[in-house]
C-alpha cells in the first residue's frame, strides 16, 4: 500500500500551520494512509486532526539512534512519499534524499535581519508559512477556505461562547515577549474593562510570570501556564471573549479559532511568515529600523531596551481587543 509520511517536529505554531496540508493531501486521496511525524510534546495536536491516520511521536533528545529507528519504522509501514515541512539537518539525516522539502528561504531571511538597509525588493519576501506549505503540495494559490483551522480531536473549534478574557503573557524568546510591567499596567484596565474571568494561558515556563500576574487581582485573574494540556489551551482559547498573545504558538491556535484580539509583534516581522492568516486579530507593531532583530527571536534585545515591544502602549492594546471584538 502507498503511505506518505509528513514532517515537521516542532514548534507548535508550525505544526498548526502543517494543517492545510493534511487536509488537502486527504482530500485528494482519501485512502492513502497518512503518518504525521512530529515531537512528543506536539502530538496531540496532529493527533486529532481527521486526516491524519496515525502520528509517530518523538522524545527530546531526537539522537541518531532515535533517526534511525524511526527510518525503520517508517520503512516497516511502506512509506513511498516523504513530505520534509521542517527540513533542517536533522530531518535530511533522517531522508537524506527521495523527499519534498519546504524551501526555507534562509537567504531571504538573513537578509531580513541583516540586510535592513537594501531595499524591500532585493530582501524578498517568502509570503506565509501555510501558504509556503501549501505551495509545497502544489496549491500555488490557496483560498481563504484552506487557511489553517483549529482541530482539536476531530472537531473544528470556532470562536464562540465568550466565557472570558485570555491573556498569553510568555513566548518561546524574550524577544517576542510583551514585558512584565506592561502586562502589569495592562491588566487594571482591562478589568475596568472587562466582567468575565481573566486566564493567564502558556506552558511551564510561564507558570511563574503568571503567579506574579494573577496576584494583582487574585478573585478576577487565574493563572492556568502550565496546567493545560494543549488542547485544552486551544478550548479556552476558542471560549474566549478575546485575547491578547505575541507571537507565540497559541497565537496561531486563537487566529485559527477566529478569535479577535490583539497580537503584538516584536522582533520578528509580516516577511518571516508568522502573522495571523485571518482578520479576527490586530496586529500591533512598533516600525523601528532595528526590527527583525532576528528570524526567530532572541534571549534579550541586543539594544538593551526591547523598544519594538515596550513601546506597545497597554490603553493601545485594549482598544485594539474591543475594536477588533466589535469587527467579528
Ligand atoms: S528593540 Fe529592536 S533590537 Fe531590540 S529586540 Fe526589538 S527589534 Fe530587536
Amino acid at each position: 500500500m502507498s503511505v506518505t509520511a509528513l514532517l515537521r517536529l516542532s514548534a507548535l505554531g508550525d505544526i498548526l500551520l502543517c494543517e492545510p496540508v493534511v487536509r488537502v493531501l486527504k482530500e485528494r486521496e482519501p485512502r492513502r494512509p497518512l503518518i504525521f511525524v512530529t515531537k512528543e510534546r506536539f502530538a496531540e495536536i496532529p493527533r486529532g486532526w481527521p486526516g491524519v491516520d496515525q502520528v509517530l511521536a518523538l522524545a527530546d533528545p531526537i539522537d541518531g539512534r532515535a533517526l534511525a529507528k524511526l527510518r525503520a519504522e517508517l520503512a516497516r509501514l511502506g512509506v513511498d512519499r516523504r513530505l520534509d515541512l521542517h527540513n533542517t539537518l536533522r530531518s535530511r539525516r533522517l531522508w537524506p534524499c527521495g523527499a519534498l522539502r519546504l524551501p526555507k528561504h534562509r537567504l531571504q531571511k538573513w537578509l531580513l535581519v541583516h540586510g535592513r538597509a537594501l531595499p524591500a525588493a532585493w530582501r524578498g519576501d517568502p509570503g506565509p508559512l501555510w501558504r509556503r506549505n501549501l505551495r509545497l503540495v502544489g496549491v500555488a494559490e490557496p483560498g481563504a477556505e484552506l487557511r489553517p483551522r483549529l482541530v482539536v480531536d476531530g472537531r473544528v473549534l470556532r470562536h464562540g461562547a465568550r466565557l472570558h478574557v485570555a491573556l498569553v503573557p510568555g513566548a518561546g524568546f524574550a524577544t517576542k515577549s510583551w514585558p512584565e510591567e506592561c502586562w502589569r499596567e495592562f491588566l487594571p484596565l482591562l478589568l475596568e474593562q472587562v466582567e468575565e474571568p481573566v486566564l493567564l494561558l502558556g506552558g511551564a515556563a510561564e507558570r511563574d510570570l503568571g503567579e506574579r500576574l494573577a496576584a494583582l487581582a487574585p478573585a478576577r485573574v487565574s493563572n492556568r501556564c502550565g496546567a493545560c494540556s494543549l488542547s485544552e489551551s486551544a478550548r479556552l482559547l476558542a471560549d474566549a471573549r478575546f485575547v491578547v498573545c505575541g507571537d507565540t504558538g497559541l497565537l496561531h491556535m486563537a487566529d485559527a479559532a477566529g478569535v479577535p484580539g490583539a497580537a503584538l509583534f516584536g522582533s520578528t516581522v509580516r516577511e518571516l511568515g508568522f502573522f495571523p492568516s485571518g482578520d479576527s486579530l490586530r496586529v500591533l507593531e512598533i516600525p523601528l529600523s532595528c526590527r527583525p532583530c532576528s528570524h526567530v527571536g532572541r534571549s534579550a534585545c541586543p539594544l538593551g531596551h526591547l523598544d519594538c515591544l515596550r513601546r506597545i502602549a497597554p490603553r493601545e492594546v485594549l482598544a485594539a481587543c474591543l475594536a477588533a471584538e466589535a469587527a467579528c
